[in-house]
C-alpha cells in the first residue's frame, strides 16, 4: 500500500483507480526536482514542491518509479505523473499558477493594509547584544521635527488616495518603530502622531522595548480606542533578559522588572499586547522557566496577550553575533519542547519562512499565519499584498524591518516618492534559478537582503535549512505515523 500526506498532515492510503484512472496515460513524469528521503527500511518520502505532494512510497514502487516507470500499471503511472510532472507539464503548471497568483493577490488586496511606520529616532535607551541596527545606524538620539512630521502626514494623504484609486479603500495603520520610539524626550512627538492617527481614523501599532513605557501610560490610556496593538519584548527570565537586552542607563535597576510592571499596567487598558522573545542558542534552554514565569503573571492562555517566539538572525551576514540558530534548528527545538509541554494557545511563532508551508500541513506552525504570504514569497516584506512604508528622520523610505536605516536598501524618499519595488519584485516568479529549484515555491528567493549580500551563501543555507527540516522534523513525524499505523 502507498500513502500520501494530506492537507491536514494525515497519512492517507492512495486509491489509484478511484482517483486517477481517468487522467491521460501519455503524461510524462520526472523525479529530477523531487526531494527523496528514506523513512523506514520499507518506505521512502518523496516531496514535490511544484505540486505540493508528499508521497510515501514502498520499496518496490520506488524502484519502478526510478528505474522502470514504463512497467508500472496505468493507474499508478498516471497518479505519479500528476504528482511528479515532466518538463512540458511543469511549464504549463507554472504558467497557470502565475495567472492564479496574480488574480489572488488582486482579490486579497482589498482586505490588506496600507501601513506607515514612523521611526521618530534611531536612538535607543537599550543596547541589545544582537541588535541588527548597530552596525549601520547612527544611534544619535535626535528626534524628528514637527515640520518633517507634517511632510510625512501630507505624503501619507497623497499615497493613500493614489492607492485608493488602484485598489479601493483599505485600512490604514500608523505605526511607531525606531530605534526606540517611547523615550522621554519623544513624548510630544508621539503625542502628535497619536492625535493625528485618531483624527484620521488610522489604527496605531507601537513597537517598543518597554523600558520607559510607564511614561507613556497616560497617552496609551487616552488613545486606547485607536491603538490596535503594542509589541514589546522579553528575552527570557530576568537574568537572561537583562544580560541580552541591556539598558543604556547603568544605574537603572533591572529592565526586565520594569518591563513586566509596565506590561501589567498596560493590561488595564484592554489593548492587545504581543510579548515577543527573540530566541537563539543562548536563551533557548530557558524557555521552560520563562513560560513558568509568564504563567505566574497570568499571561498564558490570555486572549489579549500573544506570546510570540521569534528568531535572532543576521540577514546582512555581518558576523557581529554568533549565536543564531537556523530556522529549522529552532523549529526542531520548539517541536520537541511542545511534545513534552504543549504550548498554550496564545503562543505564536514568527520566524517560519521556507519551512512554513510544510510546517502548517503538520501543525508545526503554532499559530504563525502571515496573511497573504503563503507560497511564492519568503516573507511579508517581499509579498506585494500590504503597502508598507517605513519612514525615518531623513524622510527616507524603507520596506522591511531589518533594512530600516541601511541606505543600501532604501526605496525612496518622501520628497521624491517611493521609487524602487526591489522587495516586491523578489520572489519565486521573478528569479529564474528559483523557478527550477526543488524548494523554489517554499523558499521563493529567500530573504531579499541576504540574497543581495551573498546569493550563493543564502541559497546554500536555505537548501541546508530545508534539508535539516525534512530529515530532523518531518521524516521522524512520518515514521511515527507509519509506526502507529502498523502497530
Ligand atoms: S534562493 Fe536558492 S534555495 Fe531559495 S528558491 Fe532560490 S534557488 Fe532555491
Ligand atoms: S527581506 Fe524579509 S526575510 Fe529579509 S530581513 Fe527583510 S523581512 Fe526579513
Amino acid at each position: 500500500m502507498q500513502y500520501y500526506i494530506n492537507a491536514h498532515g494525515k497519512l492517507s492510503p492512495i486509491q489509484y483507480s478511484l482517483d486517477y484512472s481517468d487522467t491521460k496515460s501519455d503524461m510524462s513524469m520526472s523525479l529530477e526536482k523531487v526531494l527523496i528521503y528514506p523513512v523506514t527500511d520499507e518506505y521512502t518520502a518523496l516531496l514535490s514542491c511544484l505540486t505540493d505532494s508528499l508521497e510515501i512510497i514502498d520499496k518496490q514502487t520506488l524502484q519502478l518509479l526510478i528505474n522502470e516507470p514504463a512497467k508500472m500499471n496505468k493507474e499508478t503511472h498516471n497518479y505519479y505523473s500528476v504528482k511528479f510532472p515532466g518538463n512540458s507539464k511543469e511549464a504549463e503548471l507554472r504558467f497557470s499558477e502565475k495567472e492564479n497568483y496574480h488574480k489572488d493577490i488582486l482579490a486579497q488586496k482589498k482586505d490588506s493594509c496600507v501601513s506607515f511606520i514612523i521611526c521618530p529616532t534611531y536612538g535607543c535607551n537599550m543596547k541589545c547584544v544582537y541588535c541588527y541596527q548597530h552596525p549601520y545606524v547612527e544611534r544619535a538620539n535626535d528626534k524628528i521635527s514637527m515640520e518633517k512630521l507634517s511632510v510625512i502626514f501630507n505624503y501619507m494623504e497623497k499615497e493613500i488616495s493614489r492607492l485608493e484609486t488602484l485598489y479601493g479603500k483599505r485600512a490604514v495603520t500608523l505605526e511607531l518603530f525606531g530605534g526606540e520610539p517611547l523615550q522621554e524626550h519623544l513624548l510630544d512627538t508621539v503625542g502628535i502622531i497619536l492625535e493625528h492617527a485618531r483624527k484620521k481614523n488610522y489604527l496605531i501599532i507601537i513597537t517598543t522595548n518597554g523600558l520607559q513605557l510607564e511614561l507613556y501610560l497616560p497617552l496609551i490610556e487616552k488613545y486606547r480606542d485607536t491603538i490596535a496593538r503594542v509589541y514589546t519584548n522579553l528575552d527570557g527570565i530576568q537574568p537572561v533578559h537583562d544580560q541580552r537586552r541591556k539598558s543604556n542607563d547603568r544605574t537603572s535597576d533591572s529592565g526586565f522588572l520594569r518591563i513586566v510592571k509596565n506590561i501589567n499596567e498596560m493590561r488595564k487598558f484592554y489593548i492587545p499586547i504581543t510579548v515577543a522573545t527573540n530566541l537563539d542558542k543562548n536563551n533557548i534552554a530557558f524557555l521552560g522557566s520563562y513560560f513558568d514565569y509568564v504563567n505566574h503573571q497570568g499571561w498564558l492562555n490570555n486572549d489579549l496577550i500573544t506570546i510570540e517566539l521569534g528568531r535572532v538572525d543576521d540577514r546582512f551576514y555581518s558576523g557581529f553575533y554568533n549565536n543564531c540558530m537556523s530556522e529549522a534548528e529552532l523549529l526542531h527545538r520548539l517541536v520537541d519542547y511542545n511534545r513534552e509541554h504543549p504550548f498554550p494557545k496564545n503562543v505564536k511563532l514568527a520566524f517560519l519562512k521556507t519551512t512554513e508551508f510544510i510546517s502548517r500541513v503538520f501543525g508545526f506552525n503554532f499559530n504563525q499565519d502571515e496573511r497573504g504570504r503563503g507560497q511564492y514569497h519568503y516573507c511579508w516584506a517581499t509579498t506585494p499584498l500590504d503597502d508598507v512604508y517605513y519612514i525615518d528622520n531623513n524622510l527616507d523610505i524603507y520596506r522591511c524591518t531589518y533594512s530600516v536605516g541601511n541606505k543600501d536598501f532604501k526605496l525612496g524618499n518622501v520628497n521624491v516618492g517611493c521609487l524602487s519595488s526591489a522587495f516586491s519584485n523578489h520572489g519565486f516568479f521573478q528569479n529564474k534559478e528559483c523557478a527550477s529549484c526543488s524548494i523554489g515555491k517554499y523558499c521563493s528567493g529567500g530573504c531579499y537582503i541576504s540574497s543581495q549580500t551573498s546569493w550563493d551563501r543564502h541559497c546554500t543555507e536555505e537548501k541546508a535549512n530545508f534539508d535539516y527540516f525534512m530529515k530532523r522534523i518531518v521524516v521522524p513525524e512520518i515514521r511515527s505515523k507509519l509506526h502507529k499505523l502498523f502497530n
